[in-house]
């Protein structure tokens, strides 16, 4: 079995319930999923990172075991994603035991290795990040991530040594200058290893909730956490199933948990013998008046009441179309709907209903014959959607985007240039066949081209051209030459396909 194409988002940590940012990386890895399924095999990834101190205290809070509070926010999370018509191939909870027992395996494995020893930890602690931190990184005796107040910990706890690696993670580095993404990213992280690295605490003693270790104590949620790419892919007990996965060619994360995923997971995966992933992609933030979005600075938007005012597909558009991926961007409703109106609305569902209702009207909503090989429209995008994919791969998503537009902006001044109703009153049938066959077989190439980021309103574009067979099959077939679309397909005249919004004033 050839490789197949594995992409991860972050395994979520549940301490709430989830916001517009969560739902951000889960429909870009299911975008990259859905075009990557064009093409062979794939595997989307996602999840909750359910363990941790900040977990178990949010449980006490609210009265609840860890177990039941999670059990009842799971849910909430799943919700989302469907929401966002988002299709993932495997839901992973670090409470299960299929991940538990493959996590204590690994503690194993680092112990016969000798890659952990024991020793006292004390330092300060950051319980909203799990992270730990040296006094000296401290910013005015907070944490330097998040401003939070620290804890001081002083306990017996196992180490990783982390710092074995420093070496063989700059070559890494060095020798692969593209696998981690956006290249501020990757520079702040080539920073971090040239200052050096202390090895790394991977246990807490004085916690239960987590995954226990033997002698007492819970493994570190951070290594929970990561073992997830490895372990809901067969890790130690499918061999054949893990090595068609990983390494993992796409991996997404936000840019606050970079060096969790750049510098402590390549080397605990070489720790164990397995290669590090091929990318890790860490997005920018979606920020409302110039803070990032978070819970916790009370700026979250309802996801879910979001996807209900303009619709779940356009705010897929919206998070892809507006900056490039990679660059935070500003949200504000004002902009999502100037884009669905304008984009969406006005470029594309236009063009749609403009394209079927002169088939009604002047072919019975029949697509005519016509002689592709005289197409200009074919000649200029019969190949686009290699260049559209490929950028899609290549997270370009609004590159990828633009060039779709390309072909959305052709169409509709082919309508205005070659003017349907002039020939339709002037009898220039073979000069109408082609102009509304192009328009017809362009509109067929949107749909396939613009169904992993608009799956479910392309879907209903789809059923509107009448067009047989799945919008999701293999590109070099669907696509292969102008002309795909059969000559006597019966369309549909229908609803638009995005209705119109009044303008949202600005706030
Ligand atoms: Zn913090």
């Amino acid at each position: 079995m050839s490789r197949a194409y594995y992409v991860t988002t972050p395994i979520y940590y549940i301490s709430g319930n989830p916001h517009i940012g969560h739902a951000y990386t889960t429909i870009v890895a299911d975008v990259l999923a859905r075009t990557a399924r064009t093409i062979g095999p794939t595997f989307f990834l996602t999840g909750t990172d359910e363990h941790g101190q900040k977990v178990a205290n949010a449980a006490a809070a609210a009265g609840k075991t860890p177990q039941a509070w999670t059990d009842e926010l799971v849910p909430h999370w799943k919700a989302l994603f469907a929401a966002y018509h988002v299709e993932y191939d495997d839901f992973i909870r670090t409470t299960q035991a299929r991940h538990v027992e493959k996590v204590q395996r690994v503690f194993e494995r680092l112990r016969e290795r000798g890659d952990i020893y024991r020793g006292k930890y004390e330092g300060w602690y950051c319980v909203y990040d799990e992270t730990f931190w040296l006094e000296s990184k401290l910013v005015d005796g907070r944490c330097p991530t998040c401003g939070r107040e620290v804890q001081w910990i002083s306990e017996e706890d196992w180490f990783f040594r982390l710092s074995a690696y420093r070496d063989r993670l700059i070559e890494h580095f060095e020798r692969r200058p593209h696998w981690v993404q956006p290249r501020s990213v990757y520079n702040e992280m080539m920073a971090i290893l040239r200052e050096g690295l202390e090895d790394l605490s991977i246990s807490r003693s004085s916690l239960h909730w987590g995954v226990p270790i033997p002698n007492g104590g819970v493994i570190y949620v951070w290594l929970d956490a990561l073992l997830n790419y490895i372990t809901a892919i067969g890790w130690s007990e499918d061999a054949t199933r893990f090595h068609t996965y990983w390494p993992a060619q796409t991996q997404l994360i936000g840019k606050e948990i970079a060096r969790f995923h750049t510098i402590v997971w390549p080397a605990i995966l070489w720790a164990l013998g397995e290669a590090a992933p091929e990318l890790v992609f860490a997005h920018g933030w979606i920020t409302v008046d110039g803070q990032k979005m978070s819970k916790s600075l009370d700026n979250a938007v309802d996801p879910f009441m979001l996807a209900q005012r303009f619709g779940a597909d356009a705010i897929r558009y919206f998070l892809l179309r507006e900056a490039p991926f990679g660059s935070d961007f500003s949200y504000s409703e004002e902009k999502i709907a100037q884009r669905r109106n304008s984009d969406l609305a006005n470029d594309l569902g236009n063009l749609l209903q403009r394209t079927l209702s002169m088939l009604q009207r002047y072919r019975d909503g029949i697509v005519p014959p016509a002689d592709v090989s005289r197409s200009e429209l074919g000649r200029r995008f019969a190949a686009l959607h290699v260049t559209v994919r490929e950028r899609i791969l290549d997270l370009r998503f609004r590159e990828a985007l633009e060039g779709i537009w390309e072909l959305v902006t052709a169409l509709n001044r082919a309508i205005d240039d070659r003017k349907p109703w002039e020939l339709h009153k002037n009898d220039r049938t073979s000069e109408l066949n082609a102009v509304l066959y192009d328009l017809c077989e362009g509109l067929r190439r949107l749909a396939i081209m613009l169904a992993p980021c608009m799956p479910e309103r392309m879907r209903e574009m789809w059923q509107q051209l009448g067009t047989p067979g799945r919008i999701d099959e293999d590109w070099s077939v669907s696509l292969r030459g102008w002309g795909g679309l059969a000559p006597l397909t019966q369309t549909a005249l229908a609803a638009p396909l995005f209705p119109k919004m009044d303008a949202v004033a600005p706030t």
